[in-house]
């Protein structure tokens, strides 16, 4: 797969929408859809899986087959090809699943289940052979499920984990009761090769297989909160740049379909380094984290507030016309305004300003990245215009000399 991840709207449901954390329950976290992104990284590495299940089913069937005479190997040929056959279609089927891009959402579940159900399907050749003690006792087939249940958490979807590891757990206690109505396995010809049968030592094995599930459904869950991190600025705690890329793509898609506007405003702190000169680096930064939490307060929760680099944001405003995007910018500007903050200086509480240029989509631009450059050209011209100004449409070709900013108030 070459493609870079596609954003998508499914995004939107991990990408938290407001400017605020959400508190998620455990099972909710578990039973999630996985987060679209890292999603696409599991699905990259489907090849390497698909690669090393073929290698381990050579090894699968080699192993219950060297254990036992040519004879009975060529009685019992139909299962043996049967196996071998199922692990090349799922081969076939991953590889093709991957070049088309289709069937996303079930392939990783697909071969998932059919990795534990090869492992099964070896124990049962075992039995099939006539050998059930090999089977229940077996310490060389029995770990392929560790490695089974520990692939599923390379898919990065919890509920793939889950399901896996269950099914693992239900196929091998299948087989171990198979084993006991099936055969007398006290019986000395079968005790005679593999040892005697141990119902501490099996109930020990489904628990390791329960306690390995756990690890994997962890891990995703983990790898999910992570990843949540990961569009998060540290200062301010606002969404990052990366994810203003992404749901941008996405606003613009839901605003094509259903022909509403999306509206985007680029926000810039006013002669900031002075700023920074005067009042220390942490003053500063203090400002900005006043900034943030003054523009999480101003907006919708539907409202997507960004911190855009440095000193400059940037929000996205779904539905948002150009009927109120200036009434509302306006009172988020003097707000600032009105700020005041204790930066431990000489001349007690201080104040900064912010410029602010804005767009609405489809009227301004062709497409939604030429409706940015032009908010970002209105913020440009809010600066030329003598800055603490919010710059819609009028302006745009005003003239050089400063204007008096209350005029647009
Ligand atoms: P203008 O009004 O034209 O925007 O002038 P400005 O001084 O705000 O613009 P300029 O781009 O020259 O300066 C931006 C400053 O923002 C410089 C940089 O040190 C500061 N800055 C960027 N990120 C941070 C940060 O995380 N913390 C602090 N304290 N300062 C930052
Ligand atoms: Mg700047
Ligand atoms: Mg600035």
């Amino acid at each position: 797969m070459t493609e870079a991840p596609m954003p998508n709207r499914r995004a939107a449901d991990h990408i938290a929408a407001s400017n605020k954390p959400v508190v998620e329950s455990v099972w909710r976290r578990v039973w999630a859809r996985p987060d679209p992104h890292l999603a696409d990284v599991g699905f990259t590495g489907e090849y390497l899986v698909a690669g090393m299940r073929l290698l381990i089913a050579v090894l699968l069937i080699y192993v219950p087959l060297g254990l036992q005479r040519h004879a009975l190997l060529r009685e019992n040929l139909t299962p043996i090809l049967v196996f071998i056959a199922g692990a090349l279609l799922e081969a076939l089927l991953v590889y093709s699943a991957v070049q088309r891009h289709w069937g996303r959402s079930w392939i990783g579940f697909a071969s998932s289940l059919v990795d534990v159900s090869l492992v099964s399907g070896a124990l049962a050749i075992l039995m099939l052979l006539g050998q059930p003690l090999a089977a229940t006792n077996s310490t060389l087939i029995y770990p392929f499920y560790f490695l089974a249940i520990g692939a599923t958490s390379l898919r990065y979807d919890a509920r793939i984990c889950l399901l896996t590891g269950f099914l693992a757990i239900a196929q091998y206690g299948a087989v171990v009761y198979y084993a006991l109505t099936r055969w007398n396995l006290a019986a000395p010809e079968l005790t005679r090769d593999f040892g005697h049968f141990n119902t501490a030592d099996q109930i020990g094995r489904l628990v390791l297989l329960l306690a390995a599930t756990g690890l994997a459904v962890t891990l995703v869950v983990r790898a999910r909160e992570a990843s949540v991190l990961s569009m998060r600025d540290r200062l301010t705690g606002l969404l990052n740049r990366g994810v203003f890329d992404v749901r941008l793509e996405e606003e613009a898609d839901r605003a094509a379909r259903s022909g509403g506007p999306v509206a985007v405003a680029m926000i810039d702190v006013d002669h900031f380094k002075t700023f920074n000169d005067t009042y220390g680096h942490a003053g500063g930064d203090q400002a900005l984290r006043a900034l943030a939490q003054l523009l999480a307060r101003s907006f919708r929760a539907s409202d997507i507030v960004t911190r855009y680099g440095g000193e400059e944001f940037a929000v996205i405003l779904p539905g948002m016309g150009a009927d109120r995007i200036t009434e509302r910018l306006e009172a988020f500007r003097r707000s600032v305004e009105a700020v005041r903050l204790d930066v431990r200086s000489a001349a007690g509480k201080v104040g900064f300003t912010v410029s602010v240029g804005a767009a609405v989509w489809p009227e301004d631009g062709t497409d939604i990245h030429a409706a940015v450059a032009i908010a970002d050209a209105r913020l440009y011209r809010a600066k030329q215009l003598g800055r603490n100004l919010v710059v819609f449409r009028g302006h745009d070709r005003a003239p050089a000399a400063p204007e008096d900013p209350t005029a647009l108030a």
